[in-house]
């Protein structure tokens, strides 16, 4: 198999600026040409200059006119435009995002090369095709999501905080737009009002894509539209995340390593395996093997994750425990697994009646835990009402109906696992006090 070399896929259309000239030509440069990122020439070294050092530079009060070797920026590998993507794969770790390729001859700057250019020169078929955006986009990869109302200002300080290239514009969980570090060199280049919402200078609509898409999709996807990112979103055109470069990346060194099994067959079939293995044991470890729903372990993490978002974004997060009334009866009538049935019955409809991002979990025994994102206490009571009303409906083999009660509480600053539970499973007393088959909330709670 014959590899590209860096020579061949080479973005050679670079701009370079000589270390000695000011930041605000630089960003003259990037305008005019329409680029991301300008080579800084240091001698016979390169630095690159990103959009995020100019805000890094305009939050420290850095006058644009002053020479760029003051920003200290980050020296970039270089290699040489004989090397094929292989072995640039094999000398670079994950986190470098650009290499200047540099002439075999005299050193010279030939091009640069980003770590999407290595991914798109890795064919990347099969494995990609079998796994779907959802299989890793992880709750804790969520990118910076703004509402639409925040100022410009407020986003770029935020940019220039956390060293986003991007954020995403949102109303009401959907994808509204995104400004990027090329918005950013242009409200700066333009003096633009900075105390204007995000909105006057975001792109928008944002181009999306669907969480159950394939990563070979997804790839296909980055590379026809030129993107860094991509929006994921659920079925219901929520928010799911953005499936960003660098995760794409961890996926093509996977394909690269399938690529490799011709040459290491013994030894890629040890490494398939163990993937497979620690997978399994990944389950097993967050799953409820009655009902397959995630167990409390599991849901801890995912809670931890759901109050940072909240915390970040302001939205609202409820809990929800609910526990089936009188199952000891079921039990003791008709046999443990019968009753094993009704809970199994009790789990698909919960999974089947939430919303993709909500998540369930068998708390145990009988009861089971809810996380409502993007859900206030009313809203909650509405949804506890109407699968109240669905468990009712439920019609379960030689058992019959069952009946479920409900406590709620909305999540507070300052919450953990156990305060949010402690207020949910008052609650819920409540609500067996009350004579069962009931919603109560924490505001109902009497201390
Ligand atoms: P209440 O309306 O007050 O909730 O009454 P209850 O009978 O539902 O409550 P209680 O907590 O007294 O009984 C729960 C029962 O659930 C007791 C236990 O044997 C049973 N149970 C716990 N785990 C399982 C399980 O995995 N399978 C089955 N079949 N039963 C279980
Ligand atoms: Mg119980
Ligand atoms: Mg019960």
């Amino acid at each position: 198999m014959k590899f590209p070399t860096l020579g061949e896929i080479a973005t050679k259309n670079v701009v370079s600026i000589n270390i000695r000239k000011s930041i605000a030509e630089a960003v003259g440069l990037m305008f005019e040409n329409d680029h991301r990122n300008v080579v800084v020439v240091d001698g016979s070294s390169f630095r690159i200059l990103i959009a995020s050092d100019i805000l890094k530079a305009r939050s420290q009060n850095i006058n644009l006119s002053d020479q760029l070797n003051i920003l200290n920026l980050e020296i970039i590998p270089t290699m040489t435009k004989g090397n094929n993507v292989l072995q640039t794969l094999e000398h670079l770790s994950c986190n470098i995002e650009y290499i200047c390729v540099i002439d075999d001859d005299d050193g010279s700057l030939y091009g640069l090369v980003t770590h999407t250019d290595i991914i798109s020169n890795i064919d990347p078929e099969t494995l990609m095709e079998s796994f779907c955006l959802h299989d890793f986009l992880k709750l804790s990869k969520r990118d910076k999501w703004i509402k639409k109302e925040m100022k410009t200002s407020h986003i770029l300080n935020e940019m220039a905080q956390n060293s986003l290239d991007s954020v995403i514009i949102i109303e009401d969980f959907k994808p509204l737009g995104i400004f990027t570090t090329k918005d950013v060199i242009r409200v700066i280049k333009n003096s633009s009002d900075l105390e204007l919402p995000v909105s006057s200078y975001m792109s928008s609509p944002v181009d999306t894509i669907f969480r159950g898409s394939s990563i070979k999709e997804a790839v296909a996807f980055l590379k026809n539209k030129h993107y860094k990112r991509a929006v994921v979103v659920d079925k219901d055109g929520n928010m799911h995340g953005v499936v960003s470069q660098k995760e794409l990346i961890s996926l093509a060194y996977s394909k690269w390593a399938s690529l490799m099994k011709e040459h290491h067959e013994e030894l890629d079939k040890i490494n398939s395996k163990l993937l497979s293995r620690s997978k399994k044991y990944e389950i097993i470890a967050s799953t409820d093997p009655l009902t397959g729903l995630y167990n409390r372990y599991k849901f801890s993490k995912l809670y931890e994750l759901s109050y940072s978002t909240m915390m970040e974004r302001s939205s609202a997060v409820s809990l929800l425990i609910l526990d089936i009334d009188n199952f000891k009866k079921i039990n003791d009538t008709h046999g443990h697994n019968t009753g094993d049935t009704v809970l199994v019955k009790l789990a698909n409809l919960l999974q089947g009646s939430l919303r993709d991002m909500d998540i369930v979990c068998r708390w145990g025994g009988e009861e089971f835990v809810l996380l409502l994102l993007a859900t206030n206490l009313k809203s909650s009571v509405l949804l506890a009402e109407k699968l109240r009303e669905n468990i009712e409906k439920l019609e379960i083999d030689t058992v019959g109906k069952i009946t479920a009660s409900f406590g709620i509480a909305e999540l507070i600053e300052g919450d953990d696992l156990k305060s949010t539970v402690g207020r949910a499973d008052k609650a819920l007393y409540l609500a067996k006090e009350s004579g069962r088959n009931c919603v109560r909330t924490q505001n109902e709670i009497v201390n």
